[in-house]
C-alpha cells in the first residue's frame, strides 16, 4: 500500500531534495514517498525542536551548508529501537536531543547525503593518495571500521520504520553479478612463459609454486587445453539476474594489460552474450579524464556487440570527481560501477544499491546510475594478506551478515581463480556457492 508522508523543512537546498529523492527511489523504501510541503504543521519536521510536528528529525546544518574550506566528520553510533545506526557529524554541531519515538536521535538526512555524495572524495581533507585518489584508508568509514556495514541503507530502513510506527519486513538481499575482463590470456604466444618466469623472480614466488606455472603453460600450448583464464564455461552464469560483463580495450598505461586482439575480444563477447550478459566497457587507467579516448574505447566495443555500449568501469577503479563523472556523462554512459574499494571488501558509498550520482559543480544530481561494488575479489585477496584462510573468513563472513537487505555487486575477475589456485584458496567453490546462496 502506498503511503505519502508529508515533510515540512526549515532546510531549503538541492542536496536535501536530492537525499529525499535517494530515500523515495530506495527499494528499501518502497510504498513510501516523502513529500515536501509548506505546513509546518505536517506529520514529520526537519528542524529545531519547537516544531509542531508529530515527528522531528534535527537539522545539524553542516554537509548541507558546506561550500569551501576545510571540514570535519565523524562516525557516531546511535542505539535506536532495536539497531545500532551511524550518524555522520561535525563534532561543533553535535545534538543533545534525546530520542524517542518521535524523535530521530540525529541529522539522519545530512548522514546519508555524506556517504552517497561522495563528499569526502569531491573535497579530499588528505593529501593522502593511492592511485590519484583520497587513499582509502583516509575514508570515513574504513577509519571507523564500517565499511563492512551498509550504513545508509540501515538508516533508510529506519526511516521507514520511524514514519510507519512498525517493524521493517527484512527481504532477501539481491546479487548483482560482474566480471571485469582485463587479461584474455595468460598465454598471449609461445614466448609469453619467459614474462611469466621473469616475474616469478621479481616477486620472489617461492619454488613449490614454479611446477604448476610450467604445468599449465605446458597444457596450453602442448596438449590443446584452454588456457587458464579461458574459464567462462562455469564463470558466466545462466541465472537469470542482473549480470554484466566489462571488457578492456584500448590502452598503453603501466597499469593496463595487454589491450586484446579483435579475435579475442569478440570470443568473450560471444560467450557473454549466450549467457544474456549485458556488454560494458572498462577503460584503460589512463582514460579517466578524457571523453574523446573514452569515446574511442566505446565506438570499438560497439562494434562488436552490435549495440549501444551504456554502462562503464574504470580499470583500477580510477574514478576522479567530478572530471571523470563528467567525461562519461559526455559520452553518453548512463551507468558506472566504479565506486568500490581496492583493498577493501564493503561499501565505499554506505549503500550497495544502485543510485544517482551527485555533481556538486551543479548541484544536482547527474543522470549516472552507480552500482556501488560491495565485493571484489582482488580486494579481498589484499585484505586478506594473500592469506587462504583471512581469504574464506572475509569472504563467508561478509556474505553471512549482509543477506538480508542489501543489494550486493560482486565483481570476479576471470584471472583471479587462477592466482587463487596458486596460493590454495577455494575460489570456484565459494563462487559457485555464492551463486546458489542467492539464486
Ligand atoms: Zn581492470
Amino acid at each position: 500500500m502506498n503511503r505519502t508522508v508529508r515533510l515540512y523543512s526549515i532546510v531549503d537546498s538541492p542536496r536535501l531534495d536530492y537525499t529525499l529523492q535517494f530515500i523515495n527511489d530506495h527499494p528499501l523504501f518502497a510504498g513510501t514517498q516523502l513529500v515536501r510541503t509548506s505546513d509546518p504543521s505536517s506529520e514529520l519536521a526537519y528542524g529545531d525542536a519547537s516544531m509542531s510536528s508529530s515527528l522531528f528529525i534535527p537539522v545539524q546544518g553542516y554537509f548541507f551548508q558546506y561550500v569551501s574550506g576545510p571540514w570535519e566528520a565523524e562516525c557516531h553510533a546511535h542505539t535506536w529501537q532495536s539497531c545500532t545506526l551511524q550518524a555522520v557529524t561535525a563534532q561543533s554541531t553535535r545534538s543533545d536531543y534525546s530520542p524517542d519515538e518521535n524523535v530521530f536521535p540525529f541529522d539522519l538526512f545530512e548522514s546519508i547525503f555524506f556517504h552517497i555524495s561522495r563528499f569526502e572524495e569531491w573535497y579530499p581533507a588528505s593529501q593522502n593518495q593511492e592511485w590519484d585518489m583520497l587513499a582509502e584508508s583516509d575514508h570515513l568509514l574504513i577509519k571507523y571500521g564500517l565499511e563492512k556495514i551498509p550504513v545508509v541503507d540501515h538508516l533508510v530502513k529506519a526511516l521507514w520504520e520511524f514514519v510507519h510506527k512498525k517493524t521493517f519486513q527484512s527481504q532477501k538481499s539481491t546479487l548483482r553479478i560482474t566480471h571485469d575482463i582485463d587479461h584474455y590470456r595468460k598465454f598471449s604466444s609461445r614466448w609469453s612463459i619467459l614474462r611469466k618466469l621473469a616475474g616469478f623472480v621479481r616477486h620472489r614466488r617461492p619454488m613449490r609454486k614454479l611446477f604448476p606455472l610450467i604445468r599449465s603453460y605446458w597444457n596450453a600450448q602442448w596438449k590443446n587445453a584452454k588456457d587458464p583464464y579461458d574459464i567462462y564455461s562455469w564463470l558466466l552464469t545462466d541465472l537469470p539476474i542482473d549480470k554484466t560483463i566489462y571488457l578492456f580495450l584500448e590502452g598503453q598505461h603501466p597499469l593496463d594489460p595487454r589491450p586484446p586482439s579483435d579475435q579475442e575480444l569478440a570470443y568473450v563477447i560471444s560467450q557473454a552474450q549466450q549467457k544474456e550478459y549485458a556488454v560494458g566497457m572498462h577503460p584503460s587507467y589512463a582514460d579517466w579524464v578524457d571523453s574523446s579516448r573514452l569515446e574511442k574505447t566505446k565506438k570499438r566495443l560497439e562494434k562488436h556487440t552490435g549495440t549501444q555500449v551504456d554502462q562503464s568501469r574504470q580499470h583500477y577503479l580510477h574514478f576522479h570527481f567530478p572530471k571523470t563523472l563528467h567525461a562519461l556523462h559526455r559520452v553518453g554512459i548512463q551507468s558506472d560501477s566504479s565506486l568500490g574499494y581496492n583493498r577493501h571488501v564493503g561499501f565505499r558509498c554506505g549503500t550497495g544499491f544502485p543510485y544517482r550520482l551527485y555533481d556538486f559543480s551543479k548541484e544536482r544530481s547527474i543522470p549516472i546510475l552507480e552500482y556501488p561494488i560491495a565485493f571484489m575479489d582482488s580486494a579481498c585477496l589484499h585484505e586478506a594478506k594473500l592469506q587462504k584462510d583471512n581469504f574464506e573468513s572475509i569472504f563467508n563472513n561478509f556474505f553471512q551478515s549482509n543477506e538480508q537487505d542489501a543489494c550486493l555487486t560482486v565483481n570476479f575477475h576471470n584471472s583471479f581463480f587462477d592466482e587463487a589456485r596458486m596460493r590454495s584458496i577455494a575460489a570456484k567453490e565459494l563462487y559457485v556457492a555464492l551463486l546458489t546462496k542467492f539464486a
